[in-house]
């Protein structure tokens, strides 16, 4: 690499951690943290890889910035608050410009949510960006995959599907329109939910971040916690440019795109109050889309009333 590897590090990704829980952040062997007494560590970790998770037409800010978004989307969906991050970078060259603009993107949104660049690795080779995160949650109040049952309220956070629309407009299958670049921004800069997150400890049953559509990832809700949903069609979120894109079967759109990186989360009836309450208070806008219900699978109640069992299962790896 034109570039030495210490120099790019020193140069793109050495800041000051400036939080009191890092000893020691980059430039050693490896970094020394200080745990917080009684709370549980959650850590996480997520490849992106070019084509795969990002179009390789995105500006490296973007990538830098999605990078992180989706490691912080992880925390969010167990109710942690993010502390630490490391950073695994390949890299097929040294390119001056490229590591500008993806460590700007990437510490804006690290800057933001207080979040440390403690350490990582760089490597020469097609370009992979792999982030591990690490924060805190009190153990009993974390929100697992697992805790939903039969009669919790199934909700969301914001509009499911724009980034699944922002990806087809990125492709070019879509001609666009003028307010368009709203969907490409969902797309490339998703909002980690970190508050909401953080909001629904002790309130919801179980929580899941959108990342590969929601009918696939509310399924993992339904088959860790060994019960069924319905989804009431007309109640889900979508923006009405998605909906004019798709007239009929509009809905299919957001139960199978991906990216959206909202929370799903369930609640028992007698927390509802508590839940308006916790979400009113940060401005997070939420909506009530089905129900568990007793049996295994996912069903639709279609706008016309009618019932339909639904087997697709979003976008999956390897397949
Ligand atoms: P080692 O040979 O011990 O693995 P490296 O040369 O890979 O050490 O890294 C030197 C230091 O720079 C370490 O503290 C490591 O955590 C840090 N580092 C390397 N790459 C990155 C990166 N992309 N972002 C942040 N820190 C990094
Ligand atoms: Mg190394």
């Amino acid at each position: 690499m034109a570039l030495g590897e210490f120099n790019l590090i020193e140069r793109y990704f050495s800041r000051q951690a400036g939080r009191d829980d890092v000893a020691l952040a980059v430039g050693d062997d490896a970094a020394l943290l200080r745990p917080k007494p009684g709370q549980a560590l959650v850590v996480s970790v997520d490849t992106l890889l070019s084509g795969v998770h990002f179009p390789e037409s995105t500006a490296p800010a973007d990538i830098g910035y999605k990078a992180l978004a989706v490691n912080l989307s992880d925390l969010a969906a167990m109710g942690a608050e993010p502390a630490w991050v490391t950073l695994a970078l390949t890299l097929p060259e040294a390119d001056p410009d490229w590591l500008a603009g993806f460590s700007a993107g990437f510490f804006e949104l690290a800057q933001r949510h207080d979040v440390a660049l403690v350490g990582g690795d760089t490597c020469h080779g097609p370009l992979s960006v792999t982030v591990q995160i690490m924060g805190w949650a009190p153990p009993e109040q974390t929100l697992k995959r697992s805790g939903a049952r039969v009669g919790d309220g199934i909700y969301v956070t914001g509009c499911i599907g724009d980034a699944g629309l922002g990806l087809r407009l990125a492709q070019g299958g879509i001609e666009p329109v003028e307010g368009d670049d709203y969907f490409i921004r969902r797309l490339n800069r998703p909002t980690p939910r970190i508050g909401a997150g953080l909001a629904l400890r002790g309130i919801a049953s179980a929580a899941i971040d959108v990342s590969d559509g929601l009918a696939a990832d509310l399924g993992h809700i339904l088959d860790q916690s060994g019960v069924a949903a319905v989804i009431d069609v007309a109640a889900l979120p979508v923006a009405s440019r998605l909906k004019a894109q798709a007239p009929s079967r509009w809905w299919q759109w957001p139960l199978t795109a991906g990216d959206d990186y909202e929370l799903c989360f369930t609640v028992a009836a007698a927390n509802e109050a508590r839940l308006s309450a916790a979400l009113g208070e940060i401005d997070c806008p939420f909506t009530r889309i089905g129900e568990i219900e007793a049996g295994r699978g996912l069903s639709l109640r279609l706008e016309d009333g009618r019932r339909l069992e639904m087997n697709s299962q979003g976008y999956r790896h390897f397949e």
